[in-house]
């Protein structure tokens, strides 16, 4: 008898970071902001996601009540800046558990404001998708923070390929219900 026959080379079609940017890019599809649409989410050193959020208002508040326009023609006060809960604070806020040594996968590189609660909470590392307001100053000082916290910082990729080999993967599980 071949013992061996059943021993297949096989290997895992994602990496741990490609995994948990697509569930941070996941949790992004649950945001209503008609305009800017982020993901996170906080991962334990054995890799075990803690927590997840998007941005979105206050939980439980009268949605219809609030702006989502970002127009500065109407003042701060109408505009969604003021009221949006962003990604990385509302998971922050929905955790049930300590977040210190966590790594946290955002979808767009946090703001000073995040900054400051992730590294209170003592996050190891933030881990981004897209740097796209890097000129910015709230970007600027956010990096100022996690440098000064010692919080490392990296950007992880997510191809195309990938995303089409998770279609694929996707369109087969629905052919076999
Ligand atoms: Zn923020």
């Amino acid at each position: 008898m071949n013992k061996t026959v059943n021993h297949i080379d096989v290997k895992s079609p994602l990496s741990w970071d490609e995994y948990f940017m697509l569930q941070a890019m996941i949790a992004s599809f649950r945001s209503k902001d008609p305009s800017t649409k982020v993901g996170s989410v906080f991962v334990d050193e054995n890799n075990h996601q803690i927590t997840m959020g998007y941005n979105g208002f206050i939980a439980g508040i009268d949605e219809k009540a609030l702006p989502w326009g970002k127009d500065s023609s109407v003042g701060t006060e109408n505009q969604k800046y003021g009221y949006v809960v962003h990604a990385e604070a509302n998971a922050i806020l929905h955790a049930k558990g300590d977040l210190s040594g966590t790594r946290c996968y955002v979808t767009l590189f946090p703001c000073n404001e995040c900054a400051k609660l992730i590294a209170s909470k003592k996050v190891s590392e933030v881990i981004y998708l897209s740097d796209k307001h890097q000129d910015k100053d709230h970007t600027i000082m956010a990096k100022r923070i996690f440098d000064l916290v010692g919080i490392k910082y990296r950007q992880v990729e997510v191809t195309k390929e990938l995303i089409s080999r998770l279609n694929e993967h996707l369109g087969a599980q629905l052919l076999e219900i």
